[in-house]
């Protein structure tokens, strides 16, 4: 059974970064029948907000994304605990009296030796009695897990195979001084509670998944595949950032925007397929494949989503606007097939329904006045067809002499007070005879 988890913290909404690992660990869910863990990574308890959590189940709803599971960190800490124990027991996790004043001295004193800023384990080399007398001043110790300072090798279902060497990293530390527990510890106790099977998140991860690797089997868990991605990054490759609020989902959805097109761009940016209407996220999951996801960058540009957002839009069925329609006050199948290719946003329809229902402040030049008098006189008479307007039309060239732009502006003109927008023949239709009798005065 496949079983993936999207891991966010909650400290902030989701912008459309995050939107990446989050759509794309359902994607792959949906491919596999396997399960979607929804994971808040709230052990940062000053950062975390509920409200934040509540609002990142709101922006995956937004997308029809509905885990099977949702477990809170905060609510598991007794299984961390179990594990640090075990931890410290085979002596993998072992506590560290510096302060941070201390550390950053050494760093600086190795960086001025010419050597790499890295934890020299000096806390290794204390004694019973140290340690004793550090904790009589009152110092609490902070934990670091021992790494094994050697190559860990991993396929990377994205990136091909990863070779992370923890010799050169300092050993990280897993519990800090007042006891919590910062990201590394919990999520590899808990993708082995969980029994996650593939960890699909971005790249940034990727030295992390070293470290994480020896921790799971420092602990004799199972060590799931892992899938890297790239990140997504704006037009001139900064990476979007939760705290900023750019371009976050729920600013994205009052702006209207489909949460289909900003589950497309979010997913299919830096990947080699098109960008193009999918009618689903099951569309997208059964073609999306990790082989598909480029190396490379994944650079987003807003235009490209305002123009995916307008082509979705023009192809939009009825069945599928009906509802969102009847919300508006908005009815009928002719009214949307006529008008919805010139949306931008669904909300655009409220302004555009107007030419059919009115009302509409017609637009006559002083030079037209004649002519459109005469195109209300060869109005013809009801009932109309889709053959009306070329009636009309045909009629009012043998009277007038006039054709082409000089012929059809006018009219759009008065019929619509503007010069774009939907075809005249059928709206015409839809407008009705009394109605145009109206605007063509
Ligand atoms: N909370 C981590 C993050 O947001 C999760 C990373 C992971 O998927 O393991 O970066």
């Amino acid at each position: 059974m496949t079983i993936v988890r999207y891991a966010p913290s909650p400290t902030g909404r989701l912008h459309l970064g995050n939107a990446r690992p989050a759509l794309l660990n359902w994607f792959f869910a949906k491919r596999h029948g396997g399960r979607y863990v929804l994971r808040m990574d709230d052990t940062d308890l000053a950062r975390s907000t509920r409200e934040s959590a509540d609002g990142i189940e709101a922006d995956l709803a937004w997308f029809g994304v509905k885990p099977d599971l949702l477990v809170r960190q905060s609510e598991r800490t007794a299984l961390y605990d179990a594990a640090r124990d075990a931890l410290i027991a085979s002596g993998r996790l072992y506590p560290c009296y510096e302060t941070e004043d201390e550390l950053s001295r050494r760093r600086a004193r190795a960086r001025a030796m010419g050597r790499p800023p890295l934890y020299d384990r000096a806390a290794l080399k204390l004694t019973a009695e140290d340690r004793a007398r550090l904790e009589a001043e009152g110092r609490k110790p902070h934990w670091r897990f021992k790494l094994d300072g050697r190559p860990v090798h991993f396929d990377d279902l994205i990136k091909g195979g990863q070779t992370v060497n923890t010799a050169s990293m300092s050993d990280p530390v897993l519990v800090r001084e007042d006891g919590s527990y910062l990201y590394t510890l919990p999520s590899v106790v808990d993708d082995i509670d969980l029994g996650i099977t593939h960890v699909i998140r971005g790249e940034d991860h990727v030295s992390n998944t070293g470290t994480q690797i020896e921790i799971f089997e420092a602990l004799g868990g199972s060590v799931p595949l892992f899938a890297h991605h790239n990140l997504l990054t704006d037009a001139e490759g900064q990476g979007f950032s939760k705290r900023l609020g750019s371009l976050s989902l729920s600013d994205l959805r009052e702006q209207g925007y489909e949460a289909i097109a900003v589950a497309i761009m979010a997913t299919l940016t830096g990947t080699s397929l098109p960008i193009q209407p999918y009618a689903s996220l099951d569309e997208i999951a059964s073609m999306l494949d990790f082989l598909s996801i480029s190396l490379g960058p994944a650079r987003f540009d807003p235009a490209e989503l305002d123009g995916l957002n307008a082509r979705i839009l023009h192809t939009m069925s009825y069945e599928t606007a009906a509802p969102r329609l009847a919300a508006l006050g908005i009815e009928g199948e002719a009214l949307w097939l006529l008008l919805r290719e010139n949306l931008t946003k669904f909300a655009d329809i409220v302004e555009w329904s107007k030419l059919v229902t009115g009302p509409v402040t017609p637009v006559i030049a002083d030079e037209d006045r004649e002519f459109v008098s005469t195109a209300r006189q060869l109005l013809p008479a009801e009932p109309w067809s889709d053959a009306t307007w070329g009636e009309w039309t045909n009629a009012l060239k043998a009277a007038t002499g006039r054709k082409g732009k000089a012929l059809f502006l006018p009219l759009r003109m008065a019929l619509t007070g503007r010069h774009d927008g939907p075809e005249l023949k059928n709206l015409l239709v839809l407008v009705g005879r009394r109605a145009c009798l109206d605007r063509l005065l």
